[in-house]
């Protein structure tokens, strides 16, 4: 114990001696766009491999996986996570495919989470491994996790993932709910006809738990398109039968872009509607995307890639890849719609941008 305490210690004067050695930060140093909007938010996924086979996200036979050589290294997350943090990146999210499936994961969240500037650290899984891990991610400074499950019916989540699971998710989740993080909240993509039946079941978890449940539109990023076949279940549908299906529902202040959030009078927990297709949101974006790859997205519906990789590889300095950064998000278009009409988007599956 003692030992753990002189270790947060010393963390802490390291924290304040490099306060006092960086440069004052002036507000205009923070990554912007020339729309005004600025970035503080930095998504990185960590790889394209996953354990499931969710039939919105990835083909049963997987997709062109990178390779290993292809994907970000240890030290160049390191790099890339201090260098943003100094252009004004306070909160970062691990995302993938799977990162629970990546084993420096804890190094990583250690290192963002002695990094000045970094005030939040966050991750998005399938929850099938959290129960092995999640102790040793609390432990090295994981602030939030978001779960991602689109049912509680054991049947359908095999249809849904094409895997066996929902009892290890679950269990992920009470964990979860038991740790000391701040932010918990369960990421359910919303399906008519697959899941639109259960709003209420999910709506109930937030009743003793103090979790944010967010009901997500379905976006088309799968080589099999299934968002074609019907499925598609829009924020205002959700809406309104969230209000027509529940008296007692408030709105409440979430997350920027979680543009409906309510709370169930009497429940701790809250609800939200993430129009992740119909866009009403872009105008509050404060995220860019780093794909497992190395390449900076300024939109998750962005055609252009910025190569972080190649130039760290090619022994550009930090001051050069800040640019880069700068660059790219400066030219973000006005919202996801104008993003997607530059161009064909070639990707096969949401984990080669990192949802
Ligand atoms: N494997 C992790 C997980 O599932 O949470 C992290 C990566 S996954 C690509 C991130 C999020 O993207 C998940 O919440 C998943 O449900 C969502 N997602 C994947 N494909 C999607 C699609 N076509 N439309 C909407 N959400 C999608
Ligand atoms: Fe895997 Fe997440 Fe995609 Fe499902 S959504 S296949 S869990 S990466």
């Amino acid at each position: 114990m003692a030992g753990a305490i002189g270790k947060r210690m010393e963390v802490v004067k390291q924290k304040i001696q490099s306060f006092s050695d960086a440069p004052v930060r002036s507000a205009h140093a923070l990554i912007q766009d020339q729309f005004g909007r600025s970035f503080n938010y930095l998504r990185i996924a960590l790889n394209e491999q996953c354990n499931l086979r969710c039939i919105y996200c990835m083909p049963e036979e997987g997709i062109a996986f990178r390779t290993e050589d292809k994907l970000l290294t240890t030290d160049e997350i390191f790099r890339i996570i201090e260098l943003t943090a100094r252009l004004g990146i306070s909160k970062i999210r691990f995302t993938g495919g799977e990162p629970l499936l990546r084993k420096d994961l804890p190094k990583l969240i250690r290192f963002a989470n002695n990094t000045i500037g970094v005030e939040s650290i966050h991750l998005t899984t399938n929850g099938l491994l959290l129960v092995k891990h999640i102790e040793q991610l609390e432990d090295a400074g994981l602030t939030g996790i978001n779960i991602s499950l689109d049912t509680l019916k054991p049947e359908k989540f095999k249809v849904i993932t094409r895997r066996d699971g929902l009892n290890l998710v679950l269990d992920g989740l009470e964990k979860a709910i038991q740790s000391g993080m701040t932010s918990i909240k369960i990421n359910v993509v919303a399906m008519r006809d697959f899941n639109n039946d259960e709003l209420l079941d999910f709506v109930d978890l937030t009743r003793e738990n103090d979790i944010t449940v967010r009901f997500i539109e379905l976006m088309p990023f799968d080589a099999h398109q299934i968002w074609k076949t019907g499925k598609f279940y829009g924020a205002d549908h959700i809406v309104s039968d969230l209000k027509r299906q529940i008296k007692d529902l408030e709105s409440v202040d979430g997350s920027r872009t979680e543009h409906h959030i309510f709370r169930v009078k009497g429940h701790k927990g809250k609800l939200a509607v993430i129009p992740a297709y119909s866009r009403s949101l872009c105008g509050e974006c404060n995220r860019i995307r780093l794909t497992a790859d190395g390449k900076l997205l300024n939109c998750l519906y962005s055609q252009e890639e910025t190569n972080i990789r190649d130039a760290m590889r090619s022994g550009c300095s930090d001051d050069e890849i800040g640019k880069m950064f700068r660059k790219t998000m400066w030219k973000k278009f006005q919202d996801g719609w104008d993003a997607q009409n530059q161009g064909n988007d070639q990707r096969e599956s949401m984990t080669q941008i990192g949802g």
